[in-house]
Parts: structure tokens; C-alpha cells; sequence
């Protein structure tokens, strides 16, 4: 199909009631009408308004017209579907349109096309109710070309007329080029067609829209993080070791002060930190934990204080680290004891600064957090030995909280079992879950070396092997059965040597320690080397 073929009398199907171009329906308007239409939107409207309204109303009745066009016909090259515009504006009566020039470059994208544009409606339209004007009017005429060539190109294309016969001229002119061949010339024409109209504001709201749902869905994310009671998970504290710590922390958690909390792994230190939080005026701004130990330094200083795109390998974008996200809340810096010389410059910067500089950066920024951290480490003597910086230990330590081990709290470890018991019942959805009273005296025996958490992982282990929802002592580990010899040996107990059970023990507490000798030396309170020789001797023996 050429563009020259186009005939009006074949293209539209004119039926009672009905002007059909193949599916899409025509109505045909008075020019007078279209006339007093215009001079009201001028009156109305104004002339940059009115001159937006008939650009926009002549692009998509271009973008329609090109899209018919595509959807009927079988075009001979783009060019042909591209001529078929000024084709089509001239056999609906709009203009006579002649290309006078059309170059088209596919390789560079560039596009140019000159159209002399007689006995133009438009200009005719304007002459009749507003007289001759000193600028271009034929604007729909212009805008129709724009879409009309957008859309064959897919890429944006503009025509500005450059002579107007409501100019006085005997003919008018226009020129079309793609947006990249304009240039500059074309930024002041550009509010009029629909970069800047309604759909450039559309695109505008939506990539704002886009960013608003980004930053909504990081903020539940956020929002998860922060553990909604105030209370330490509901556990009753009855032991007076750790009601001490509670009240220490309740007592300490409205103010902004940084907080060192000291203890064995697994007594609950990062729990005790949300119970700070939760009980703090940031309290409804984030929480953000971190285990320091648990990734490599570099990760840790882009995880901690952000990266600038670019700044390692990976670093595809930049972004915010955890003392941003935490901005108002508080950061909990778990194993704080590991982290390297270089992370306690930048943290000591946080806490007397409070700013934070990301990695690849080189100005910092200011943030507002509130630090806990936490170590199962001596750190004084790491202090002693030049591996934690002694200014930042006591910026961190302003208040210091020790949580003691679980078997110093004996009397909190039934409601702690009861609690997990609980938990697991509802975590692994077994109902009626509950402890045979035969489990609390190994329980309660038991030295806890894990502390807290390991509790918590013999219950669910416990909960997993039950039978019919009840735990019985065969279902906790065995490290927690064992070194109970007085149950396991029964009465006969009474009768054993002193060797036998000091073997027994020494038995038990290998298993218990999973087999490390130093922490068994430790607890029997023996030298390494006594342990050495009666292991040696309990293996000739038997
Ligand atoms: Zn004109």
C-alpha cells in the first residue's frame, strides 16, 4: 500500500446515523462551529491553555489515525505509512498537505520532514472569529503531525509551524523533526504537546507513586523489626539475679545514653535490647539489629554506614546503611568485641559526631540513633591488649548491663519452659503440647552452658520427637539427660566407688561440652593437663 492510494470514498463507510472508518467512528463538524469554539478557549482558557487543548486534541487524533492506518493496511516501507498522515489530513478536508522533504535515517534515528500546508481550515477557522494573528495558529494541524509521526516511529517526534496563512502568508509551513534532532529549539514548544501535558504529569505521578510504595514497603519492612510488646516476651521474672537486670534497664531506657550489655551467649541480650527500645521515646521508630561477627569487615561497614554506587565491586546502587534506616530508633550492635580497628574509628564517629560516612563517600551525614551494643567478650581484656579502642569502650559503656547466665536464675528456668513449651506448641501448630513433670528435674539440673537459647532449641527439639503432644525425658537431648548419674544409676547409687562416679562425671561433662576439653578442665576445676591423664586412665580401664 502507498499513501497515494488512500481514497476517502474507499476508506470510510458512510451509513444512516454512522461515519465509519474502518471501526472507528467520524462525526463531521461546522468550521463556524469550530471557530466559536476556538474564541471561547481563548477567552476562556487563555491562549497558552487554548493552544495546549488543540495541540493535545490534534496528537491523538494523529496517534488514532497512524494506528488505523497500521491495523487496515499493508505499508510498502515506513515511509509510506508515515506519508499517509498528510494523506489522510488532506482527504478529511483538514489541509491540503504536501511533504515537500522527508528524510528518514533509521541507523541514527533521525527523522526530518517539511510539509507546506495549503488552504489550511485551521487558519481559516481563527481568521473568522479573531483576525489575523502575528504567531502560527494552526496548532491542532501540528499537534496531528506530532502524534501522527510519534507513533509510526515510536519515539517522540515534534512539528512547530513556521509560517501560518492566519499570518497573512499565503500558505503555511511546518517542520517535523525527532525530538534528539530539535535540540534546545524545541523546549519552549514542548509544554504545548504532551511531554509536558497531562501525560508527562501522569508519568511524573506515577514514577512518584513508584518511589512512594518502594519507601512504604521498606518501612514495613522496618516495621517488623520492631517487636511490638513492651513487655520481655511475657516471661515472668522470678529470679532476683534477673529482676535486677530488668528494672536496671527499665529504669535506664527513656534515656538517650548508649548501653553495653555484657553476657554469655544466648541469655537473651539482643531480647533485652528490644525491651530498652520498646520502653524508649523511639520506641514507634525502628529497631535495627546487627551481629557484627557474622559478616566479613567490608560487608559489615557497607551494611553499617551505606555505599556510594560504584564503591566496590557489586555496589550497583547507592544505599542507605543501618544507621540511616534506624534514623530516630535505635541500632543494637550485637558481638561488638569483633569488630576491626577500622569499624571502631567509624563507630566512635557515630557516637561523639553522630554522623556517618558511607563507604566510597567522602562528606558524612548526620543521623540520630540510639546504640546498644552487646559482647559475650571480656572486653577489658581487649582493652588491655590494644585490640578495642579504650575511648570507644566507654562511649559505649555509659550504662552497663550484665545479664547472667541461665544457671545462676535457676528459679526462672520452669516458667521459661513453660513459656517455650508454648511457643512451640504454636510454632509447629501441635496442640495441647505439653511437659511430663518428670522433664523438670533435668531440666533444672542442667548447667545451660548455651544459656536461654538453648533452652528454647531443647523444647522445640523436644516438641518435634513428642508423642501425641506430651514431652517426656527421652524426647530432651541427651546432653541434658546424662549428667544426672543419681537418676540414671537409680538406688545402686548409694553403693558406687568414688572412682566410678568420678569417671561418670568426667564422662558427662566430655558430652556435655561436646567433647572440648578445655571448657570440661574449666568446669571439673581441674588443669588441662589433670584432665589429660584421667581421660587417658578412664580409656585404659575400659
Ligand atoms: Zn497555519
Amino acid at each position: 500500500m502507498k499513501a497515494s492510494d488512500l481514497k476517502l470514498e474507499e476508506l470510510v463507510e458512510f451509513s444512516e446515523g454512522n461515519i465509519n472508518l474502518h471501526g472507528r467512528r467520524l462525526v463531521l463538524h461546522d468550521l463556524h462551529a469550530f471557530a466559536q469554539f476556538r474564541k471561547d478557549l481563548l477567552d476562556m482558557a487563555g491562549p497558552d491553555a487554548a493552544r495546549t487543548i488543540l495541540t493535545r486534541f490534534g496528537y491523538f487524533w494523529g496517534q488514532g489515525d497512524a494506528a488505523a492506518m497500521k491495523r487496515v493496511f499493508e505499508w510498502e516501507s515506513l515511509e509510506e505509512w508515515l506519508r499517509a498522515g498528510p494523506r489522510l489530513h488532506t482527504i478529511q478536508g483538514v489541509v491540503r498537505a504536501v511533504v515537500q522533504a522527508l528524510t528518514l535515517d533509521e541507523a541514527t534515528g533521525h527523522f526530518e520532514m517539511r510539509m507546506d500546508w495549503h488552504n489550511s481550515g485551521e487558519a481559516e477557522e481563527h481568521l473568522i472569529e479573531q483576525g489575523p494573528s502575528h504567531e502560527p495558529v494552526c496548532w491542532m494541524m501540528t499537534g496531528y503531525a506530532s502524534g501522527y509521526s510519534s507513533f509510526c516511529l515510536n519515539r517522540e517526534v515534534f512539528f512547530l509551524e513556521k509560517k501560518c496563512a492566519a499570518q497573512g502568508s499565503l500558505i503555511c509551513a511546518a517542520l517535523g523533526k525527532d525530538r534528539k534532532s530539535w535540540g534546545d529549539e524545541i523546549k519552549p514548544h514542548l509544554k504545548f504537546f504532551q511531554a509536558e501535558g497531562i501525560t508527562g504529569k501522569i508519568m511524573d505521578l506515577t514514577r512518584k507513586l513508584h518511589q512512594q510504595s518502594r519507601e512504604l514497603a521498606r518501612q514495613r519492612h522496618l516495621l517488623k523489626t520492631i517487636e511490638p510488646p513492651a513487655t520481655l516476651r511475657h516471661v515472668e521474672v522470678h529470679s532476683a539475679a534477673f529482676r535486677a537486670v530488668v528494672e536496671l534497664a527499665a529504669r535506664v531506657a527513656p534515656y538517650d545514653s548508649s548501653i553495653l550489655i555484657t553476657g554469655e551467649s544466648g541469655v537473651g541480650k539482643e531480647v533485652l535490647a528490644r525491651y530498652i527500645h520498646a520502653n524508649s521515646p523511639r520506641a514507634r521508630k525502628p529497631f535495627v539489629a546487627i551481629n557484627c561477627a557474622a559478616l566479613p569487615e567490608t560487608l559489615l561497614d557497607s551494611e553499617l554506614f551505606g555505599h556510594k554506587a560504584g564503591a566496590f565491586t557489586g555496589a550497583i546502587k547507592d544505599r542507605a546503611g543501618l544507621f540511616e534506616e534506624a534514623d530516630g530508633g535505635t541500632v543494637f550492635l550485637d558481638e561488638i568485641g569483633d569488630v576491626s580497628a577500622s569499624l571502631q574509628m567509624k563507630l566512635l564517629r557515630v557516637l561523639q559526631e553522630k554522623e556517618v560516612m558511607p563507604v566510597g563517600e567522602s562528606r558524612t551525614r548526620k543521623v540520630d540513633v540510639r546504640v546498644i551494643a552487646a559482647t559475650n567478650k571480656n572486653l577489658t581484656e581487649a582493652l588491655a591488649d590494644g585490640s578495642f579502642r579504650e575511648d570507644l569502650y566507654y562511649r559505649l559503656r555509659v550504662i552497663e548491663i550484665d545479664v547472667p547466665p541461665l544457671r545462676q536464675r535457676t528459679e526462672d528456668i520452669l516458667h521459661l519452659t513453660r513459656y517455650f513449651v508454648k511457643e512451640a506448641s504454636r510454632k509447629l501448630g501441635i496442640r495441647n503440647l505439653r511437659l511430663d513433670a518428670t522433664c523438670i528435674d533435668y531440666l533444672q539440673s542442667y548447667s545451660w552452658p548455651g544459656n536461654v537459647r538453648e533452652l528454647e532449641n531443647a523444647i522445640e527439639r523436644a516438641a518435634v520427637l513428642s508423642r501425641e503432644g506430651l514431652i517426656r525425658p527421652e524426647h530432651l537431648p541427651p546432653s541434658i539427660i546424662h549428667p544426672l548419674p543419681s537418676h540414671t544409676q537409680g538406688v545402686s547409687a548409694i553403693n558406687r566407688r568414688l572412682a566410678d562416679v568420678e569417671a561418670d562425671h568426667i564422662r558427662a561433662v566430655m558430652r556435655l561440652t561436646g567433647d572440648n576439653k578445655t571448657r570440661t578442665a574449666r568446669v571439673l576445676g581441674i588443669s588441662q593437663a589433670t584432665l589429660w591423664r584421667r581421660l587417658k586412665k578412664l580409656n585404659a580401664d575400659s
